[in-house]
């Protein structure tokens, strides 16, 4: 008897009763149902009312809760009772029941054959239906992948099932990208970990509901490793340029190995997994080479620098800043936080907590449970909370809000910064946003900001930088900082794609001459003139509604394999969108940001390029990206 049945045949009725009170009852009754084949466990008045955003008893009452957990508890031991069995096939019809109720009734048709795939219910659906073999034998196929992180390891993975040859170059000396590159105290991912990770390589017994980073990055090692994948790696190897040989319809890739060795690498296919987020931006500050005392960027973290005692100073409060400035609050001798535009808090209670031991054992012992609540919080958590970021043209918000819900949204998130800082007024005209919720990204908060900034040794400044002087910090109205140390949280060059390979296409067409600055592509992947170059996390890729990153690069993957496949099969050398394609596509995307809370505010963020333009994010629901990756439509492209 493997380990996890014989844990559940051991477990008395006491442990399942305290197992379920740390339930989410909505999947966890949705699961029981699936695996018991029972669609009584999942009764219409205790199906979950979703409109209370993200809450994550479902809306359930009391007493809604008290008959749920009295039916699990009943239902795991039926389940203890029958003993393990195979993971089966859901009938569709059972399937719809089951989606529907955990979506609080939701009309789920379109999302059938998406969510089945997200659940991963005991089959990976997402596996090439083909080989390399069976369609073009002989014909001399090889696939560079820039980029060993999520993105590069997953193509890696997914080209490899379908028989192609593949190698994957790495300016690092480790898989991971983000997760191997930010070291910085307090880095962990902002999304539940049940929906950060590959849907087809969940985990049940992710430690903590929000992983820190040693977590996840052993999850991608672990990955390469049962995948075989670091064969196929060549680390510390940069690709500075690639270029397109029209003649013979191959990519030279020129690449700076270990130790400054030069090379270079043919291939018919190019896949750029280089991420958004991979090239830390220093601000333009003057004078920011004067400073006498070290300093660096928080993802190039000098772990050999001891903080204690030391006049820290700090510039940015974004997404990694707001991790690791309570982390390092009380080691410095003095923090001085600089701060340019404040941001909008989710209130996350466990955002550092573990998974309880109960809740674990569920997710170990009930078959599905895991995946229906990562279903639950794809739902709940991203697609379901999209409709807070549409701009209701009629409204007038005045730049705080964008619609009547937004402004509802505006209205509790102010409520929590103002109950966070109750004995700190002098702060709340600094700490309460003046833009829409969804402008930028939320950042998750269990109340640790307001204690940082409620410390004596910590200083909130949000007076502009004038300079950076040889002792310090300089604001506009003369003063002067001092530190011993500055830090940099000040993000990403995210919207300079690729850079700074050169990447050279048709006609000796430069990429980023030809974007100018602004960068854009078809699905985010394709571009009209650079043939067989695809980009995974490309233009238009990114999510607001902290949804997943890896939900993305699953479909982006998925669509490029789909785009191989018609190479082989057809027997074409080389595939391109059309313009038309492209840009009509472009204009929708562009038109629908400019109705998005991100598209509409004025605030700075990093989801705008210097144009103004929104090349960040993806304004669609998930489920049209999902539908729009399926499979290459070859009206859209050229084939030759
Ligand atoms: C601190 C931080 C926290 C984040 N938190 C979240 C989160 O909570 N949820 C979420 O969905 N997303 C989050 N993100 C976004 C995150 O980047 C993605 O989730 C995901 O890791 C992207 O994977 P990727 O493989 O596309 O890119 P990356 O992880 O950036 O990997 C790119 C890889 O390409 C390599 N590379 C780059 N250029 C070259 C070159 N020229 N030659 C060779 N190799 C090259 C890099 O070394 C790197 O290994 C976070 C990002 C950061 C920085």
């Amino acid at each position: 008897m493997p380990d996890f049945d014989r844990e559940l045949a051991e477990t008395d009725d006491e442990a399942v009763a305290a197992a379920v009170e740390h339930a989410f009852l909505p999947p966890l009754l949705t699961a029981l149902a699936a695996d018991l084949d029972d669609l009584s466990l999942v009764p219409g008045h205790l199906q979950p009312d979703l409109s209370i955003p993200m809450d994550p008893t479902g809306g359930l009452s009391e007493a809604q809760l008290a008959e749920g957990r009295a039916l699990a508890v009943e239902a795991i031991k039926r389940l203890r009772a029958r003993g393990p069995q195979p993971t089966r096939a859901l009938p569709v019809d059972t399937l719809r029941v089951l989606l529907s109720f955990v979506a609080g009734g939701a009309e789920v048709d379109d999302y059938l054959e998406l969510l089945r795939e997200e659940l991963n219910l005991g089959e990976d659906l997402r596996t090439p239906d083909w080989t390399k073999d069976e369609l073009a034998p002989e014909r001399p196929f090889r696939v560079a992948v820039i980029g060993a992180g999520m993105s590069g390891l997953l193509a890696a993975h997914r080209l490899r099932q379908a028989g192609i040859d593949v190698v994957v170059l790495e300016k690092d000396d480790g898989v991971g990208g983000t997760w191997y590159e930010n070291t910085y105290p307090g880095c962990r991912v902002d999304v539940v970990n049940h929906f950060y990770c590959y849907s087809f390589n969940q985990r049940t017994d992710w430690p903590d509901h929000f992983s820190p980073q040693p977590v996840l990055l052993d999850y991608f090692r672990g990955f390469a490793d049962e995948h075989g994948l670091r064969d196929l790696i060549r680390f510390s190897t940069e690709v500075t340029a690639v270029e397109l040989d029209e003649s013979t319809m191959t990519w030279r890739l020129e690449l700076l190995g270990p130790d400054g060795a030069e090379d270079t690498l043919d291939v018919q296919a190019v896949v750029s997994a280089v991420g958004q987020l991979n090239r830390p931006n220093m601000p333009d500050i003057p004078g920011i080479d004067e400073f006498t005392g070290p300093s660096f960027h928080s993802a190039r973290w000098d772990h050999g620098l001891d903080l204690a005692g030391k006049r820290v100073v700090v510039i940015g409060t974004g997404a990694s800043a707001a991790q690791f400035i309570p982390e390092i609050a009380g080691e410095a001798g003095h923090l001085t936080v600089f701060q340019r535009t404040p941001a909008w808090f989710l209130p996350t209670p466990e955002y550092h907590d573990p998974v309880p031991a109960e809740a674990t054992w569920l997710f170990r012992n009930v078959p599905g449970y895991a995946n229906w609540y990562r279903f639950f919080i794809f739902w709940q958590n991203v697609e379901g909370l999209r409709e807070m970021a549409l701009v209701d043209p009629e409204w007038e918000g005045g730049g705080a809000s964008v619609s009547l819900v937004n402004d509802m949204a505006r209205q509790l998130l102010v409520a929590y910064i103002e109950g966070e800082f109750a004995d700190m007024p002098e702060l709340l005209p600094h700490v309460v946003p003046h833009y829409p919720p969804f402008a930028k990204r939320f950042i998750r908060d269990n109340g640790a900001w307001a204690a940082t900034m409620r410390r004596d040794d910590v200083t909130l400044v949000t007076d502009a930088i004038a300079a950076v002087t040889p002792e310090g910090v300089r604001t506009v109205d003369g003063t002067v900082h001092e530190a011993d140390v500055i830090i940099y949280g000040t993000g990403f060059t995210a919207s300079e794609f690729l850079m700074p390979m050169k990447v050279v296409g048709r006609d000796g067409v430069e990429l980023h001459e030809r974007w100018g600055g602004d960068a854009r592509a078809f699905l985010g992947m394709t571009l009209p003139r650079f043939p067989n170059l695809f980009m995974l996390y490309g233009p238009n890729t990114n999510i607001v509604v902290n949804g997943s990153i890896t939900y993305f690069s699953e479909c982006s993957v998925h669509y490029v394999v789909g785009c191989l496949r018609e190479l082989l099969a057809g027997g074409a050398r080389a595939l391109e969108p059309t313009q038309e394609a492209h840009d009509a596509l472009n204009e929708r995307i562009d038109a629908q940001n400019c109705r998005m809370a991100w598209g509409v505010s004025d605030v700075n963020s990093w989801y705008k390029n210097a144009t103004g333009r929104s090349a960040q994010n993806w304004p669609f629901s998930l489920l049209e990206y999902w539908q729009l990756t399926r499979r290459p439509d070859l009206a859209q492209y050229e084939l030759s």
